[in-house]
């Protein structure tokens, strides 16, 4: 019959010591789960659950059966992890089957055979033996990558190298029982060896000697192999980097499915009067969520390798700031007894510098394979700093205090506002909207009064960077350009505009964010505004995702996807050809937080003459100019400059393109370009611009699509 003794070449005693080792390996194992549970159970509760549980968990399964989240990034590493993962998860399926024939069947309902028989028998046998190989394959891929391959962002501690090699020795001494098993029984098998293949191939090697030497050869590695097995479940909660084979699946289930650019609201008054924290300060601040994160982590870098503070040799790394918050909350959480002192998070664990390089960009949150929101707890850090501690990096002082006293980060007059709109008919709203309020009867704003009774659709909110900075004033002036060009209505607030309040919230100052939020949702209300139209990707995205938890519902646009419309309905026409090769460059705002990434790439796709091409990290992987988080207003070390980074990446790409280009190809000289969409990219691109000294231009969208009007 076609089946196997479980227990072959093993006595009764062996069986019975076997039993116990694996008693005493579950028994470690579920005290260190215990202890990751407890230390879960520590963090507050959230509730953020918004799609139904099914939907949560088939959606979390498919991500994990198919690897998506490392294949998206890393297809090498994806199908690495492929094998390994669906080698072990097929591996031990079998180890529990064949533990519910033999104590189930066979022992306790006393049957000499259950299922694991015939051809149900052959098939295992035969599918536990292509993935056993798979996953050696997988194993040796991994070991190759990281001591052959070297890729920067992994890591070389010792554990790197024994943890597979303790897989890779699980694995081989399986086939290796399997082998002799097989050349021992050849006589008296009751089915074609060749079902398990890979063990057949090593019986072939070996059939030759005496059926007691391969007895022997097989009770000394069925012993080290069910050793080795027994000690990984053993281990697997102790060792953070492999814990994640059991966390990362819960992880992804709880992963927070709300829009990503959004922050929580804070109550500030609330927490001051009633003496609470704000931020995180210790690790009791921290949600259970955050320590699923910390459980999580695999290790793996990919967050670091696209984190561009730490590509500019700033000293913060997205996986360290996970790491040492865990080595943090092991320590102060351990698995029994009472939980130690909680020492204050900034100083102990992790340094100032660390929080205060961080650009806000969101890469490490787009390439986490296990969904582990290392920005999240930055925030929340600087959030304590900030609003809690008082000590933040000198240069936000002024910005602070233009925002609180003047309502924008650049400290300047409201008057000022108008400046950028010189030689421009630009309809302001206080001007058009007749105000609800008759003056002098509550109504105290200075601007709304009598208006011309006109209707806008669109108020356009230029942002503080467009209304003051002189070069990103050109940007809100072809806006306006093409607006009177596409026939549309719209209005801007001028001097009633205020600072979305984004620098303040990113930095950790909620309190100022709320004031000038609320200052700018009563504004957007009092002229009864339905659709806003931004040119900032940063003002898009807090307009968006953020007004509405204070209660600003609005329908917004980014200037990039009402111009693709205009395009879409023929109310733009793009006639006169631009002779340039532009490499477009995503704003993490715009891309990553809100997955617009085609419409400004099919606006350049629409202008004659011009080349688009893609800079080596574009779109989901796109990298940051530097500015986001505040960090425009920091002076940075000039060797770490993330948007001189960022520039010779668009000059690689330039110059990669123009050796493409063979000579004479093009009948005009070409402009070579930098596209973006966002005022701060801008700034900073047109910094690193000067300061590379390099030949090329920087110019948004919208100046383009304004140049190539008739
Ligand atoms: S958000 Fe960007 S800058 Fe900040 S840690 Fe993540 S990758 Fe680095
Ligand atoms: S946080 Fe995510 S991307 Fe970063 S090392 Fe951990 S698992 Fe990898």
């Amino acid at each position: 019959m076609a089946t196997r003794e479980v227990f072959w070449n093993i006595s009764p005693l062996g069986e019975l010591l076997f039993y116990l080792l694996a008693l005493v390996a579950i028994a470690i194992f579920a005290y260190g789960i215990y202890g990751h549970v407890r230390r879960i159970l520590q963090g507050k509760k959230v509730a953020f659950t918004v799609r139904p549980l099914w939907a949560k968990l088939s959606a979390a399964v498919a991500s994990i059966a198919a690897n998506k989240t490392i294949v998206r990034h890393d297809a090498s590493a994806g199908v690495m992890h492929f094998l390994i993962m669906w080698g072990f998860v097929v591996l031990f399926i079998g180890t529990v089957i064949v533990t519910i024939e033999y104590d189930l069947f066979q022992k306790i309902l006393g049957r000499e055979y259950g299922f694991w028989v015939g051809s149900f028998f052959l098939g295992y046998e035969l599918i536990l033996d292509i993935l056993g190989v798979l996953f050696l394959v997988g194993l040796v891929w991994a070991l190759i990558r990281r001591y052959g391959l070297k890729p920067p962002q992994l890591s070389w501690k010792p554990l790197d190298l024994a943890l597979p090699l303790w897989l890779l020795l699980i694995g081989v001494t399986g086939f290796l029982v399997e082998g002799l098993r097989l050349a021992a029984t050849a006589s008296e098998l009751g089915y074609n060896p060749r079902w398990s293949w890979a063990g057949f191939l090593i019986s072939q090697g070996v059939r030759g000697f005496p059926v007691e030497t391969l007895r022997a050869w097989h009770l000394a590695l069925w012993w080290l192999h069910g050793f080795l097995a027994l000690g990984w479940i053993a281990y697997l909660p102790y060792a953070p980097k492999v814990m994640h084979i059991l966390s990362a699946g819960v992880n992804l289930f709880f992963q927070d499915m709300r829009p990503r650019g959004r922050l929580e609201v804070l109550d500030v008054e609330g927490a001051f009067e009633r003496n609470e924290v704000l931020g995180f300060q210790t690790l009791k601040d921290l949600t259970r969520k955050d320590f699923l994160d910390l459980a999580s982590c695999t290790e793996c870098g990919r967050c670091e390798a696209n984190c561009p503070a730490h590509l500019s040799g700033k000293i913060l790394s997205p996986r360290e700031i996970i790491l040492e918050l865990r080595a943090h909350a092991n320590e102060e959480f351990p698995a029994f007894g009472k939980p130690k002192e909680h020492k204050q998070i900034i100083g102990y664990s992790i340094k100032p510098e660390e929080i205060w390089a961080c650009t806000t960009c969101m890469a490490c949150v787009e390439v986490c394979p296990v969904f582990i929101d290392p920005l999240n707890k930055i925030l929340e850090l600087r959030r304590n700093e900030v609003m809690i501690q008082d000590k933040y990096p000198a240069g936000f002082t002024d910005v602070f205090k233009g925002m609180d006293g003047r309502g924008n980060p650049w400290d300047m007059p409201a008057s000022e506002r108008l400046a950028w709109m010189k030689g421009l008919e630009v309809p302001i709203a206080a001007n058009l909207t007749p105000s609800p309020f008759p003056k002098g009867k509550g109504n105290s704003s200075p601007s709304l009064g009598e208006g011309t009774g006109e209707r806008f659709e669109y108020l356009f909110f230029v942002g503080c960077a467009a209304s003051f900075d002189p070069r990103t004033q050109k940007i809100a002036r072809s806006v306006v350009k093409i607006l009177q060009h596409a026939g549309i209505k719209f209005a801007v607030l001028g001097e009633e505009e205020g600072c979305t309040g984004d620098p303040a919230r990113r930095i950790g100052h909620e309190y100022i964010f709320q004031i000038l939020a609320k200052q700018n949702i009563e504004t957007f209300n009092n002229y009864n505004v339905k659709k806003i139209l931004t040119i900032c990707p940063h003002c898009f995205n807090t307009l968006k995702n953020e007004y509405p938890a204070l209660g600003g519902q609005y329908e917004v646009v980014h200037h990039t996807q009402l111009i693709e419309q205009l395009l879409k309905d023929d109310r733009l026409k793009l006639t006169k050809e631009i002779p340039a090769t532009i490499a477009y460059h995503d704003s993490c705002y715009l891309g990553r937080y809100n997955r617009i990434f085609d419409a400004p790439r099919n606006i350049l796709k629409n202008i004659p003459g011009v080349k688009l091409i893609e800079m080596e990290r574009h779109r989901e992987r796109g990298m940051c100019c530097g500015a986001g988080g505040g960090l425009m207003w920091l002076e940075e070390e000039p060797s770490k400059r993330v948007n001189e980074l960022r520039v010779k990446q668009a000059q690689a790409a330039l110059d990669g393109h123009l050796r493409q280009t063979p000579t004479g190809e093009s009948e005009q000289p070409r402009r070579s370009l930098v596209a973006s969409a966002c005022p701060f990219c801008m700034i900073m691109l047109e910094d690193g611009i000067k300061s590379k000294n390099v030949e090329f231009e920087n110019k948004d969208i919208a100046e383009l699509v304004a140049e190539a009007l008739a």
